[in-house]
């Protein structure tokens, strides 16, 4: 069979999408492969039915980036609102601002710090472990045991499903604690949720570009080389190499959502349960995300999120130093496939966020396509 296209690009989430916009807009000819029945990845939307309430259907997604360019190029494909994030966590009853900031180091221990007293306040309650061992003893030298056991202990064994003392601990290298008031989670100057959400986005990015659903790529692996003269592959790259050096390690989540007969459930997008009790990390609204839409009056959509070890659903890499190990065994069988551009979080088992992604996309495709390569990301 002659070759018809000049990519065949595995996978419609976001390093997909863009790097098939770029190709198509270079005049080059594209086909996609999707193996789940919708496109967008696990940036996909949709409204809820009966409520309209738009719904991610993956995890909230707020879009955030410090890049000018970045920002420019999303928003040919939509609008954004002025949606600012903020998290709250629920521990014993009470609500609190994450990550920890002075309102929450104030609540918590019943004080009224001025932003220049945290810094030895914080030093008084600090463990004095010189060499931490474990993602515990690494936590409380970095902000004691009280603000360690309310906030990031038992959140931790439910996102990991282990104890913090079984992990290692250059998981992490510091806390944020924020000496101010200052509650909004991001940073970036730019930040918003697509108007319409992202589900539209994609189809804007690769109008015109066919499309073959529920179609995985690796079952007949052979067929679909031969349609195309350059392959771009976004799936796990263990699967792509027959898990010849055994399974990259992946936390997950599942999602339980409740359609409930109240205008505002808890009053804001996310809010997460520090508590062994609760079995869920979070809840999400996404009313909230859509302030500027007039929305279902009566009714919000709620939805559970449960934490699991699933390597089959992977949502977060897990990276321990095995993973590491093998992760650079299959990236070393990547420089052999001539033709095989490997891209985005399942391929390069990164986490990457949104911009992160469109980032390495357009640097990816430019590299290829034979463009100047102008992202600074
Ligand atoms: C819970 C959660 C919340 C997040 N929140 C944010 C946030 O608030 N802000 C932010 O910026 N980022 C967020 N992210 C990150 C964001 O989801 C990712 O950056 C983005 O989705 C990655 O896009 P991708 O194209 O690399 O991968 P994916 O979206 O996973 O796309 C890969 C696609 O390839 C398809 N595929 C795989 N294998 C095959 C095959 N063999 N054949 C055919 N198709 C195949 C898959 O079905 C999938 O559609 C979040 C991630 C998670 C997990």
């Amino acid at each position: 069979m002659s070759q018809q296209y000049d990519f065949l690009i595995v996978g419609t989430g976001l390093f997909g999408a863009v790097f098939a916009q770029q190709a198509r807009e270079a005049g080059k000819s594209v086909l996609l492969l999707e193996a789940r029945d919708h496109i967008g990845g696990n940036c996909h939307s949709e409204a809820h039915p009966g409520t309209n309430i738009i719904v991610h259907t993956y995890g909230t997604h707020i879009f955030h980036t410090n890049s000018r360019e970045i920002w420019d190029y999303i928003n040919r494909f939509t609008g954004f609102n002025r949606y600012q994030h903020r998290v709250l966590t629920t521990h014993r009853d009470r609500v609190y601002a994450m990550p920890i900031n002075l309102g929450t180091i104030n609540q918590f221990y019943g004080v009224n710090l001025r932003p220049s007293e945290v810094p030895a306040f914080l030093e008084s309650k600090k463990g004095n472990i010189p060499n931490p061992a474990n993602l515990e003893e690494k936590a409380i030298s970095l902000i004691g045991e009280d603000l360690y056991g309310a906030f990031i202990k038992n959140y931790t064994i439910k996102q990991w499903g282990c104890d913090p003392r079984e992990l290692p601990a250059n998981i992490i290298t510091r806390l944020p604690v924020r000496s101010s008031y200052h509650d909004s989670y991001f940073n970036d100057k730019y930040q918003g949720i697509p108007l319409e959400g992202y589900t539209p986005i994609f189809e804007r990015m690769i109008e015109g570009i066919p499309v073959e659903m529920g179609v995985d790529f690796l079952a007949e692996r052979d067929y679909w080389m031969s349609r195309a003269r350059q392959v771009v592959y976004t799936g796990p790259i263990d699967r792509f190499f027959g898990y010849e050096h055994g399974r990259l390690n992946w936390r997950s989540v599942r999602f339980e959502t409740e359609l409930v007969d109240v205008e505002d459930y808890q009053g804001t997008s996310v809010m997460n349960y520090a508590d062994i009790e609760v079995p869920f990390t979070r809840i999400h609204e996404p009313r909230h995300l859509h302030l500027e839409k007039e929305q279902t009056p009566g009714k919000t959509v709620i939805i559970r999120e449960f934490s699991q070890v699933d390597n089959d659903r992977p949502y977060y890499p897990v990276n321990f130093a095995e993973d590491r190990e093998k992760l650079a065994k299959y990236q070393e069988m990547a420089t052999r496939e001539g033709n095989i551009l490997f891209g985005g979080r399942l391929a390069e088992y990164k986490y990457y966020d949104m911009h992160q992604v469109i980032g390495s996309a357009l640097q990816k495709a430019r590299k290829v396509l034979g463009g100047e390569d102008q992202t600074s990301v």
